[in-house]
């Protein structure tokens, strides 16, 4: 073995056992060319030991593309004219949980650009109403920033959990990729928010976007590290051809899955999806996901017809591969990469209480 691999061997069992790294040392691991089988292994039997083989799923319904926001990576931003917008009606977000709540899934995540046409009121009758028909399934909102009176109504309504990717903890890369009225600080302000109202909360990060170094992706372990979230979405940047961000690199499968088995490693009891992004930088992409350390997966429920709209990045995955028609191929892909897809809430499970 050479000097390189052996003290990447070193690094790995080190955050292995102890869950943590120096900057330097967090640096090494990432930037190490060497291969990632111990990584991996290791990422594995850490999520086997808390999740065992069970894969958790959720419903995801993109309900809205239309948004207020003009992040520069996003392509439904709303300086971008070639977007046909669409909003699905309640009826239509309820009827998708209907059919998710058939085949199997226990959480419905209802995801979508900010868009102040669905009021306060609207979100929390949505809420209700599901939680409502499908007691024994988790609601989870991912509608952006919103005021901590919102977060509390949500809440109050029934809402379980949130989703809102800090996208990264850097001041400085957080304002080259967002446009002057957006601020990390109010971002992260809303995750304390909503952690302190009680949802079960996720944050994360883009991988390999614009401008974006190793000490920026060390730098958003760390914020992760006090923020202590339930869930950990990351996924590669991928350019869309119509944002400021069209022309730049998407980023790498092999840096994704590195920072998956790093984040198992630090946090061994979180629940990490193997993300959309990923399987549209590879064809096994969630597989391999799954592989370093990866134990949810979001199959989508969004009708066709809008999911076609919902274009966050190129090449996006659109077509009824993911849920509607074929729930059987996402089982059988689940359980070809050694797992077993539950049909279950799939909370955290923390470890201190297993
Ligand atoms: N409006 C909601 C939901 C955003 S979409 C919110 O603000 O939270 C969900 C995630 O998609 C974003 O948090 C972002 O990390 C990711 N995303 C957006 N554009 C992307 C791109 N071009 N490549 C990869 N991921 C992207």
């Amino acid at each position: 073995m050479n000097e390189r691999s052996a003290e990447k061997k070193k690094l790995v069992s080190k955050l292995n056992e102890t869950h943590d790294l120096s900057d330097s040392e967090l640096k090494m691991l990432l930037e190490s060319p060497e291969p990632d089988a111990d990584l991996f292994q290791a990422a594995d039997r850490t999520r086997r030991s808390v999740y065992g083989e069970d894969v958790y799923t959720r419903g995801l319904v993109e309900f809205t593309n239309y948004c207020k926001n003009n992040c520069l990576y996003c392509g439904i931003r709303r300086d971008n004219r070639q977007v046909e917008r669409y909003r699905l009606t309640d009826e239509q977000i309820f009827q998708s949980c209907e059919v998710g709540y058939s085949l199997g899934y226990r959480t419905f995540v209802l995801q979508g650009g900010e868009d102040p046409y669905y009021t306060d009121d609207r979100i929390c009758a949505l809420t209700t109403r599901i939680k409502k028909s499908f007691p024994d399934c988790a609601v989870t909102l991912s509608i952006g920033e919103k005021s901590r009176e919102s977060y509390q109504r949500y809440f109050d309504a029934g809402a379980d959990r949130y989703l809102l990717r800090h996208e990264t903890a850097d001041d400085a890369l957080y304002k080259r990729w967002h446009p002057e009225e957006m601020s990390l600080s109010n971002r992260i302000r809303c995750l304390f928010d909503l952690k302190d109202i009680g949802y079960q909360v996720g944050a994360g990060f883009m991988v390999g976007a614009p401008f974006q170094t190793t000490e920026h992706l060390i730098t958003d372990l760390r914020f992760l590290q006090k923020l202590d979230p339930d869930m950990i979405g990351i996924g590669p940047f991928i350019h869309q051809k119509d944002t400021p961000f069209g022309h730049y690199e998407s980023g790498t499968l092999e840096m994704t899955l590195r920072l998956l088995a790093v984040l198992r490693l630090m946090f061994p009891d979180a629940l990490i999806p193997a993300t959309t992004a990923l399987g549209t930088i590879d064809a096994q992409g969630r597989e391999k996901g799954f592989l370093a350390g990866a134990n949810v997966v979001m199959p989508n429920l969004t009708p066709v017809s809008a999911r076609e709209n919902y274009l966050l990045y190129d090449e996006k995955i659109c077509t009824g591969e993911d849920a509607l028609l074929c729930r059987g191929c996402l089982e059988g892909r689940i359980f070809g990469a050694g797992y077993r897809m539950v049909s279950a809430r799939g909370d955290r499970i923390h470890r201190s209480n297993p």
